[in-house]
């Protein structure tokens, strides 16, 4: 980020040659490992687009001696109570959604203007982290097995670096090969916190602002995905001139098929039947939305959201 790199990945695509690499914690993950460090995964939902098999990966990775693995899927509901309170405490204010590392560091880097209009809520990944160190007191270290390779600077920059390594799952596929493993032999494992399935808003609904807009009914909406969201920014920064022109909350993704499609999968755009899969597996109801009131309920009572707050 301070050559003004924001990982985007497009140049790795763009070069004939395949010259252009992409720096990531995948060999110092297996080597810590091996070594016999303490390290738990929390584990992006694109895996399973991008492995036959992903139980029997994490089934692999346990075995390596991985201690804990978390579906961040799950604790993304964290990000959704955070962002909903947000939004209900300052309406009209337009922000645009900050999951995407890649995004955000864009606005950070070269439309510093706008800095104030990233929504001021961690990601997914580093609410999973937080809530695993300061609520259920996990010491080890952590890494994710991620799609994007513009993690690592937000793992870096935002958060509190709770989490160690961006192991991407290009990377690891590339190992998995050059060492012959037959994941098909391994045993089949599930998240350590499975009871918890997909959890209850992103999970369920399959997006950011499908899992918000309930919430907000009177919310304006934006989603846009892919090269174009750069220019797309530009042109929203010119916009902020004129007051009562923003959506609410704009989601703003690097990627054409955000996160599944990220550029530290290494095969390009995922297919993604697997993620399909599980959110059909779900059936969209009101029940699901008073669970969600609940829980957000719960969250009031338990968690403090001040430790959920992205300073951009
Ligand atoms: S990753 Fe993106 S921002 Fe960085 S050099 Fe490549 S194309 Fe440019
Ligand atoms: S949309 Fe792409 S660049 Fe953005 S967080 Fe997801 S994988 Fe990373």
């Amino acid at each position: 980020m301070q050559n003004g790199c924001i990982c985007c990945g497009r140049c790795q695509s763009a070069c004939p040659r395949r010259a252009i690499s992409y720096q990531d914690d995948t060999a110092l993950f297996l080597e810590d490992l091996s070594r016999g460090t303490a390290i738990s995964l929390l584990v992006a939902p694109a895996v399973h687009s991008h492995f036959i098999s992903s139980a029997k990966l994490l089934g692999y990775l346990k075995q390596a001696g991985v201690r804990s693995i978390y579906n961040v899927l799950m604790y993304a509901d964290i990000a959704i109570w955070a962002y909903v309170e947000v939004l209900r405490q300052r309406p009209n204010s337009g922000f645009i959604a900050s999951p995407c590392a890649a995004v955000s560091s864009f606005v950070q880097c070269h439309l510093p203007r706008l800095r104030q209009r990233l929504m001021p809520v961690l990601s997914p990944l580093q609410c999973t982290a937080i809530f695993l160190r300061k609520y259920k007191k996990t010491e080890e270290k952590l890494a994710f097995l991620s799609p994007c390779i513009a993690k690592r600077a937000e793992m870096r920059t935002v958060g509190g670096s709770v989490i160690s390594y961006n192991v991407t799952i290009g990377r690891l596929k590339q190992y998995l090969s050059e060492q012959d493993v037959d994941l098909d032999g391994c045993r089949a494992f599930d998240f350590d916190d499975a009871a918890g399935g997909n959890g209850k808003t992103l999970g369920f609904y399959g997006g950011l602002r499908e899992s918000v807009s309930p919430h907000i009914p009177t919310g304006r909406f934006e989603k846009i995905s892919g090269p174009g969201v750069y220019k797309y920014l530009i042109d929203y920064m010119a916009t902020t001139r004129r007051i009562g022109t923003l959506p609410d909350l704009v989601e703003a993704y690097n990627c054409v098929n955000p996160c599944d499609g990220g550029p530290g999968t290494g095969l390009g755009p995922a297919t993604s039947p697997s993620r399909k899969r599980f959110d059909a597996a779900i059936p969209k109801s009101a029940e699901n939305h008073r669970e969600v009131l609940e829980m957000f309920r719960r969250f009031d009572r338990e968690l403090d959201p001040a430790d959920f707050v992205a300073s951009y």
